[in-house]
């Protein structure tokens, strides 16, 4: 059952932002969880929300629940992929099976734990305890505003959320009590436009620039060294416990020519920022490290999110041993902040948004179990 529902879901293209088959799939889904007992209902994302956030389509969110009441439990799951991109050996919305694997896009990423809740949904038909609900979500890929963040900002009157939360999100073995936040910045470097054969009449900015770079590479990374994180991270590498920063992930001059002085120079920094500092401070930081020739703009700001008593992680710890672990890249667990919120579910972490993808059919079933049992031992 596992195979074919992931085969299922595997088969519609809903790459984000346009989200070709997003209806299609909420179709589906809705569909196979109706057949199976559990009730579902679709919402769409309101249209003038949607021209803002999200104007490439229509976005609906698919809400299934068993059991009675206030909302024990909330599961999410985002349905939206990233583009299948390029270096594939089979057809990527195919869901090929070879042996316990089903290869295709969004296989880890994350229609296994789309499965795996769904599975655990069939599997509580009968359940007459308090609430146990889902939502399925479009966007997280491109920041979940239509997704997540309409869920909690729109629709919590109609849909009250659960007093625990677990995103099935591939988590690598661990439970993700929290995540980074990011800082990206976009630095100008200002000198003086001219012709290349008289370089001594213009002021380089691409020169101001690559030194700028390398004195806020080199002042960052030796701050950061000096702000340890407490907390475990998914990959464990030294260097996850900090801040970190990616400089020039975009750099050009304005001029564009090879026989001009540049005049204008631009180049992004990415920082990561660990739980127990403000992406908001980060951004002041390099603000105040930049000379009178540079000026600096946010163009995207993702606090950190961290559950740091979260009991849901506690009980997942305890049952069944997944360590407690920060993720180092972004999650929509940050809507929920707040709520007692952790991410945990199957999937292959060095697979997400790669070619060949795939994830083990056995290890969606195991988390399908282990999803059916958790609202037992929740309070
Ligand atoms: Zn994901």
């Amino acid at each position: 059952m596992a195979a074919d529902l992931l085969k299922a879901l595997i088969s519609f293209d809903t790459s984000s932002p346009e989200g070709k088959q997003y209806r299609e799939l909420v179709r589906f889904l809705k569909e196979w969880l109706e057949e199976r007992g559990v009730p579902a209902e679709v919402v769409e994302v309101d249209d003038e929300y949607r021209a803002r956030a999200c104007p490439w389509g229509p976005r609906p969110l698919l809400f299934a629940w068993v059991g009675e009441g206030d909302p024990l439990l909330e599961f999410n799951g985002h349905y939206d992929v990233v583009p299948p991109g390029d270096g594939w050996s089979v057809d990527p919305f195919e869901g090929k099976v070879e042996g316990d694997r089903i290869y295709g896009r969004g296989a880890t990423d994350m229609k296994g734990g789309v499965a795996a809740v769904a599975l655990a949904l069939a599997k509580l038909a009968d359940w007459r305890g308090p609430k146990v609900q889902a939502v399925f979500v479009p966007d997280e890929e491109i920041g979940g505003r239509c997704g997540t963040g309409y869920r909690v900002a729109k629709l919590k009157d109609r849909f009250p959320i659960g007093k625990h939360v677990v995103i099935a999100e591939p988590s690598g073995g661990s439970v993700w009590i929290g995540h980074k936040g990011a800082v990206w910045v976009e630095v100008a470097v200002f000198g003086e436009q001219a012709h290349a054969s008289a370089p001594w009449s213009g002021d380089n900015a691409f020169l101001k620039a690559a030194s700028l770079a390398l004195y806020l590479q080199n002042e960052l990374a030796s701050r950061f060294s000096k702000r340890v994180s407490r907390h475990e991270y998914t990959t464990g590498h030294p260097l996850a416990k900090m801040n970190t920063v990616t400089m020039g992930g975009i750099a050009y001059s304005t001029s564009n020519k090879t026989n001009v002085i540049p005049g204008t120079f631009k180049f992004t920094i990415d920082i990561r920022v660990i739980p127990e500092e403000r992406a908001e401070d980060v951004a002041k930081e390099v603000y105040e490290l930049l000379p009178d020739y540079a000026r600096a703009r946010v163009v995207e700001l993702m606090e950190p999110y961290l559950s740091e008593d979260s009991e849901v992680a506690e009980v997942i710890e305890k049952r069944w041993g997944f360590p407690k672990k920060v993720c180092e890249g972004g999650l929509d667990l940050r809507y929920y902040r707040g709520y007692d919120a952790v991410a945990w579910g199957p999937g292959e972490l060095g697979l997400a948004h790669k070619p060949d993808e795939w994830v083990r059919v056995s290890q969606v079933e195991e988390f399908a179990e282990m999803y059916a049992e958790l609202p037992r031992l929740l309070k």
